[in-house]
């Protein structure tokens, strides 16, 4: 079964509307990585397009970043129901499929999300490992390089959009994350 089979596979996938794979440009050399997709991201078929995604539209365009500069994609790629958190078999059945979108971009730089995309590839792009990692709070504007079966890139975990919707304390952070996302992709290109 190849990977997007495996994925298909799951019940979130059976029951969803959309399966939502990803948006912006394949070609970008930077990739963000969220959590899941939302009510409103099931209903469009396209990553961050509700409230959080809104306010990641505004956060990038306040650094001159838009989706031609950037891919757009998720741990899982259908809404898990009530938007409750991924289980780890829907992880482990999903994230095959965004190795294989990294693969196919080869991005230099690839920001996660929250913790969730951040414990996945802090452990390795193992899905396994996520428990013991350390979260979000901890890693943010952290540059990690991240070297996995050939492939070579730049980890810098972020807050997740909707996290700093609900905690407005986190946008000077997250503005001085976006300090290193800028040095970081200006030395990748
Ligand atoms: N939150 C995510 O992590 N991903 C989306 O696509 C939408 C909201």
């Amino acid at each position: 079964m190849n990977e997007i089979e495996q994925a298909k596979q799951t019940e979130i996938c059976k029951n969803c509307k959309n399966i939502v794979v990803g948006k912006g440009n394949i070609n970008a050399s930077i990739m963000f990585v969220g959590e899941a997709p939302g009510a409103n991201e099931d209903l469009q078929g396209l990553p961050f397009v509700g409230v959080a995604g809104k306010n990641l539209d505004k956060l990038l365009n306040e650094v001159g970043l838009t989706l031609n500069d950037i891919y757009v994609t998720n741990i899982l790629k259908c809404r898990p129901p009530e938007n409750r958190a991924p289980l780890p078999e829907e992880i482990k059945a999903h994230t095959p499929w965004l190795i294989k979108q990294i693969r196919e971009m080869k991005p230099k730089v690839v920001c996660s999300l929250g913790n969730y995309a951040t414990k996945f590839f802090i452990g390795g792009l193992s899905p396994e490992n996520m428990n013991n990692q350390l979260g979000i709070t901890q890693l943010h504007g952290k540059v990690k390089e991240i070297e996995f079966e050939g492939l070579k890139f730049k980890l810098i975990p972020l807050f997740h959009p909707a996290a700093i919707i609900y905690n407005r304390g986190l946008l000077s952070l997250w503005e001085k994350d976006m300090e290193i996302v800028k040095k970081e992709i200006k030395s990748a290109s």
